[in-house]
């Protein structure tokens, strides 16, 4: 078992949420101003310059609506939206109103990106929301981390309709889970999916954190779970010296153990008995080059050794 100190990805938006909003009620910083003293004009601009390219018929946020973002008064219609999600940029504002306008725009963004997703897709295939009501047929199952970073349509060019997702932190399988014991009945016995995909990531937060000697709270049941795969594979990981080389194998086998729970299921040996289908992969995301690495689960191999303690197939 080895130490480190919580990841960044994944407490530290909250902490830094925590930390914003206790500077804010100490700081006598805050005016309407900061708020446009936190946003650089040109990085503004960029933001909207470059998404922003339907008719505006309707009232939004976007800074060239606003020549000069940092002069002048400042009004909700008018200020440009924060060059970043990250509250922290707020940090030192005390101005109720400036979050307030933070909170209107960053949920607007929202909706306005909404709209100008489904007028292209429209534009590109006049029966695209007809097809899309018509019922999903997906080719597979997801079960990823809830790290912001890794959406499941976006890194691998599949469409909705294609990815049955399911996403905790961790990507984790646990038999006593009714969520994720539902979506993988759901997705195999109705969906009929042909792939069941367990993605991991490098620089997993919650791998990371189950590996630190504290007390978490309600997240010690959940990440006991990967402290159960370290003990599960402590032998090979306690011999990888380097601390970062141990940590993204620990990332790689909570991948695999996660595949073996899914093949562990009643639904998969059943389906997989009579259909030959699903197929169980385990893969790994990295951020640095933002490619999927695949594992190469053994599936046939796997559900033969389980099969010998969990053959649920009669
Ligand atoms: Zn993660």
């Amino acid at each position: 078992m080895f130490n480190t100190r919580l990841g960044p990805s994944l407490f530290s938006t909250t902490a830094r949420h925590a930390l914003s909003l206790a500077s804010r009620s100490q700081s006598a910083i805050g005016s309407s101003s900061s708020i446009k003293r936190s946003i650089p004009a040109a990085a503004a601009a960029t933001r909207y310059s470059s998404s922003c390219s339907h008719p505006h018929s309707h009232a939004h946020f976007h800074s060239h609506s606003n020549p000069n973002p940092t002069s002048g008064t400042t009004t909700a219609s008018t200020a440009p939206t924060p060059n970043t999600n990250n509250p922290s940029a707020w940090r030192g504002k005390n101005d109720d109103q400036d979050i307030s306008m933070y909170l209107r725009q960053t949920h607007d963004r929202v909706f306005e990106s909404n709209r100008a997703w489904a007028a292209e897709q429209t534009t590109k295939d006049p029966e695209f929301f007809a097809k899309l009501a018509a019922g999903q047929n997906p080719e597979y199952l997801w079960i990823g981390c809830s790290d912001s970073r890794i959406p499941a349509e976006q890194i691998t060019g599949l469409a909705p309709g294609d990815a049955f997702v399911h996403r905790n932190i961790a990507n984790l399988v646990c038999n006593t889970d009714l969520n994720a014991m539902s979506v993988i009945d759901y997705a195999v016995t109705h969906l009929e999916v042909k792939h069941i995909v367990v993605c991991g990531h490098y620089g997993c937060g919650g791998v990371k954190a189950a590996m630190t000697a504290k007390d978490l709270g309600i997240l010690n049941p959940w990440l006991r779970n990967i402290r159960d795969v370290y003990r599960l594979h402590e032998k090979e990981l306690d011999a990888i010296k380097n601390e970062d080389e141990r940590y993204n194998r620990l990332v790689e086998l909570n991948v695999i153990e996660q595949c073996r729970n899914v093949i562990k299921t009643a639904t998969v040996q059943q389906s997989y008995a009579r259909n030959k289908f699903p197929i169980v992969h385990g893969w790994v995301f990295g951020f640095h080059d933002g490619l999927l690495k695949d594992l190469n689960i053994d599936f046939e191999g796997v559900l033969h050794d389980i099969q010998k303690i969990y053959n649920l197939t009669d």
